[in-house]
């Protein structure tokens, strides 16, 4: 059943060579797993001697190199005396090149002179953070997709964040009108559910299916297929069939006390009468979306994320209406996120991409080599991890790892937009109350991995534009076309190269503990997976799924990129998980409060995940700030 490597074509077309990195860390004595590259398609614009991370493909989101010096100073306690002073003084450092960072130094610009000088401190070889642009050439043509961030969630803008985008030039009615990409459930190809012959003992695509809406009039004649028992088949018909109200004569405040007490695989159990087996298929329709399994989210929780529950509780809908893995129109650039923090970027440093703009930021060649140069006010650096920064001297140090250096800048400020995770560490001196609140952040493991396929033929023939996976690792695939913004084309007509996301979490071993505790154990585990791990996977998939529709798993496949994320989305609190704390009181309330001359950012801060959040957070971090 099982098919090998070489059946699966991992010997074939993509070659492999060891990621540049790991010299320059031997000489620290860290460690460094086996990381592999795979070459770029043809055309790829990174030529030797050029700087462009946006087109490496292999291991990226946190690609080795960018996290061992942070594990080396949280995990084993490694010390990193003796920096090397420069000669460079600031009014503010920033720790952390993500949206949050760069949105603190335009606000500092704001607030303390456009000629402020700042420095931001960046551990991964690109900006952004998790507002990572993935960029494939081939045949002439660019390629983009979502490394990381994908969605502008604008109605839940503050004015802060409308005020920024608006001074970014970030049009959102432009950029509704631009996308048609619908997360599986787009303009061209149905929702489906593809269950994997390593799971369920047969592949089976089910064409127009989707857990969250159902099927409509075909729902009974689609579950018939489904590879698993007759009773659950038979339970799985019944629950979309319903229309009742399971609390019926309760009062609105005693349904919300049991539905946020129960998770939705509970209320799926008890009140939908599925069977476990049925009951599985459902835990990963919510992996990608709120990084945490359908499992460990209450019921009232699962109502927002579209899962089917109405029409239990009264209504004729089953949900809102979608597919298994958020859905929707949404506001997007083409890059994701990506592209607002390149506008920030240009916004602090016009050189690199002279003339770019909100309406073609997509295409712009950003020349890395502009970002670090003395001249300019705005400095940003890359493959720096900061180790350590104190109050000092009415200012403050910030010593980091850049390579085998390690180097020591002074501040009048500096703004922390890292994870919290790591602030105990760089800043030993902070109260415990604080740097206890900081350790309660644990952010959420999150797996986007990107595949060029050569053209979308076998998913135009099946007419599919994605899936839903139950069984597998990434539980949702998704064809990335269709969004046609900030002078970015990419039509669904278009039959060519195309890349294929993959997203989801790890399970963890255990989902019966806090939801903290899994999140750690799923962390572990995918740093312990190999880039050759997520190469099978994919092929397998990819190959169960499309090869009856002419799709050749050994020729098909030009390039992978996979972008992990083991500190993925902030840790927002949860019904089953977290109690609810007096105002003030919260973890990310006492995490945030401002150190001397340090002030802290990140969404880690908002304890929410989202872009706007960690903007809503760099403003406030910099109001933190003294004059
Ligand atoms: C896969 C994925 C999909 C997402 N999708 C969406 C979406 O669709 N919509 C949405 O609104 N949000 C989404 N998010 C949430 C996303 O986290 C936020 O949108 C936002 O990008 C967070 O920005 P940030 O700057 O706070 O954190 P980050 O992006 O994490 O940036 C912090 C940066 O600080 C760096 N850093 C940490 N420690 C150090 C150190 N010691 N020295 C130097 N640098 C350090 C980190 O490596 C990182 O690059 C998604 C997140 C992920 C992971």
């Amino acid at each position: 059943m099982k098919k090998s490597d070489r059946q699966l074509g991992m010997d074939r077309d993509i070659t492999r060579r060891d990621f540049v990195h790991d010299l320059s860390l031997a000489s620290l004595g860290l460690t460094l797993s086996a990381g592999v590259l795979v070459e770029a398609c043809t055309g790829n614009p990174e030529s030797p001697g050029t700087y462009y991370p946006p087109t490496r493909t292999g291991m990226r989101g946190s690609h080795p190199g960018s996290f061992e010096a942070a594990h080396a100073l949280a995990r084993e306690g490694k010390r990193f005396p003796d920096p090397v002073d420069l000669d460079e003084q600031y009014d503010l450092v920033v720790v952390g090149g993500g949206i949050s960072g760069l949105a603190v130094a335009h606000y500092y610009r704001k607030q303390f002179g456009a000629d402020s000088r700042i420095l931001i401190l960046e551990n991964h070889d690109d900006f952004g953070g998790h507002a990572k642009r993935n960029e494939f050439h081939q045949g002439g043509q660019m390629r983009l997709s979502w490394g990381g961030t994908m969605n502008l969630e604008y109605p839940m803008f503050s004015d802060t964040v409308n005020a920024l985008l608006g001074e970014l030039g970030v049009d959102i009615d432009e950029l509704l009108k631009g996308s048609e990409f619908e997360y599986g459930s787009g303009p061209k190809g149905s929702p489906s559910i593809f269950f994997d012959a390593e799971t369920y003992g047969r592949n089976e695509l089910i064409h127009g299916f989707s857990f969250r809406a159902g099927c409509g009039d075909n729902v009974e004649s689609m579950i018939d297929r489904f590879p698993i028992s007759e009773e659950s088949r038979e339970s799985l018909k019944t629950f979309y069939a319903r229309r009742d109200n399971v609390f019926k004569g309760k009062s609105e405040a005693e349904v919300s006390k049991i539905l946020s007490g129960i998770s939705y695989t509970g209320f799926l159990k008890k009140y939908g009468g599925l069977s476990d087996e049925a009951v599985n298929l459902f835990i990963k329709t919510t992996h990608g979306y709120a990084g945490v399994g359908a499992d460990s989210l209450s019921a009232a929780e699962c109502i927002d994320a579209s899962l089917p529950i109405m029409h239990l509780l009264g209504y004729s809908e089953l949900s809102g209406s979608g597919d298994d893995n958020a859905g929707g129109s949404v506001a997007m650039f083409p890059d994701g996120n990506a592209s607002i923090a390149r506008l920030l970027v240009h916004a602090l440093i016009p050189a690199v991409a002279p003339g770019s703009n909100a309406t073609n930021i997509a295409m712009a060649r950003f020349d890395y080599s502009r970002l670090d140069e003395a001249t300019n006010p705005v400095r940003l650096r890359l493959e720096s991890t900061v180790v350590n920064v104190a109050n000092r001297d009415g200012g403050t140090s910030v010593s980091y790892v850049n390579h085998d250096r390690v180097l020591r800048v002074k501040s009048r400020h500096a703004v922390l937009a890292c994870y919290h995770t790591i602030i105990p560490h760089l800043c030993p001196d902070m109260p415990s109350e604080q740097k206890e609140a900081q350790a309660y952040q644990v952010k959420r493991p999150l797996i986007l991995t990107n595949v060029l396929l050569r053209d979308s033929k076998a998913f135009d023939k099946l007419d599919i534009s994605g899936a839903y996976c139950p069984g597998r690792l990434h539980g949702a695939v998704w064809q990335v076309k269709g969004v046609n913004t900030a002078g970015y084309h990419h039509d669904w007509e278009d039959a060519g190269p195309v890349p294929i996301m993959f997203w989801g979490s790890v399970a963890p071993p255990d989902a019966s503990v806090p939801a903290r505790v899994q999140h750690r154990a799923s962390r572990a585990m995918l740093l312990a997976m190999t880039f050759e791990d997520f190469e099978r996977e994919v092929r397998t998939v990819l190959d169960g799924m499309l090869s009856s529709a002419g799709f050749d798993v050994q020729k098909d496949i030009l390039a992978i990129t996979v972008n992990r994320w083991p500190h993925g989305y902030s840790y927002d609190y949860l019904d089953l998980w977290d109690p609810e704390w007096p105002e003030g009181q919260a973890p990310h309330e006492i995490a945030r409060r401002p150190f001397g001359n340090i002030a802290i950012a990140n969404a880690d801060a908002g304890a929410n995940a989202y872009t706007h959040v960690a903007i809503d957070e760099a403003w406030r971090a910099v109001l933190d700030l003294n004059c």
